[in-house]
């Protein structure tokens, strides 16, 4: 790499984005979905290109919208971060999946994020690489769960009710050894989780818990989009 494309940053950060948002009802695919003036995803890569250490963005893009989302996001794009957009899979893991392929050479820290946690801050961004960078193989944003929750069996009947105060709800960005990323992903196959560190708690290996960010919500039914809005007007502005 010459000095003069040299990313900005160290870490490369995956976004799988190729996911329907049945759960939001008709309408384009999630991450293209409008939050504000800007679709879901473009938010998420504005706030991935500000923060320092990111020097590498790969998006997993609906196979259709690839063109297109190479279009969105090319204005967001900071001097020093490359982005590379690629078709994602038939499921979130094996869109990671083949974003991770498309890593270049030299990024030892991968984050994952899902495009629909569209407004996780870039300082949240910056604490999950930093605990990686810091030894921990693998590290996961985390806030305590807030309801009472419930084990409930087929008929709608209460069979237990959990001890929530060892509970945590999990986000992204998820941050990773990229050899340890790689191995759990390739170790899964078809075997679906619902987070990477999942894949990664498989292999056996200890999975570090930072704070996560109550800006970081996942955009999943439609109400969460009126939240994210009001989100939104509240954050400060995003600069890279
Ligand atoms: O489906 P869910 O909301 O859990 O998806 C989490 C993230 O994974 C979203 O950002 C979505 O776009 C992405 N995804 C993907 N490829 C799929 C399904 C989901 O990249 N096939």
């Amino acid at each position: 790499m010459t000095a003069q494309h040299k990313p900005r940053g160290d870490v490369a950060v995956l976004v799988p984005a190729a996911g329907a948002g049945v759960r939001l009802g008709p309408g384009p695919p999630k991450a293209l979905r409008s939050l504000g003036e800007q679709p879901l995803l473009v938010h998420a890569v504005r706030r991935l290109c500000a923060a320092r250490c990111v020097g590498c963005v790969v998006i997993a893009a609906p196979p259709s919208d690839v063109d297109a989302v190479r279009a969105l996001v090319a204005p967001e794009v900071t001097a020093g971060v490359v982005v590379t957009v690629v078709a994602g899979g038939a499921s979130r893991q094996e869109s990671v999946a083949r974003a991770l392929a498309a890593v270049p050479v030299g990024f030892d820290v991968v984050l994952v994020h899902d495009a629909a946690r569209a407004l996780a801050p870039p300082s949240l961004v910056e604490a999950v690489a930093a605990a990686v960078r810091d030894g921990h193989d693998a590290v996961i944003p985390v806030l305590p769960v807030v309801d009472t929750v419930k084990v409930v069996d087929a008929d709608g009947y209460v069979e237990r009710t959990v001890d929530r105060s060892a509970l945590r709800a999990v986000q992204t960005p998820q941050g990773f050894r990229r050899g340890l990323l790689a191995k759990a992903h390739a170790a899964a196959g078809a075997d679906q989780a619902t987070d990477d560190a999942g894949l990664v708690e498989r292999l056996g290996v200890a999975v570090r818990c930072v704070p996560g960010s109550e800006l970081a919500i996942k955009v999943t039914r439609p109400a969460d989009l009126a939240i994210a809005q009001m989100l939104l007007h509240s954050e400060a502005p995003v600069r890279s």
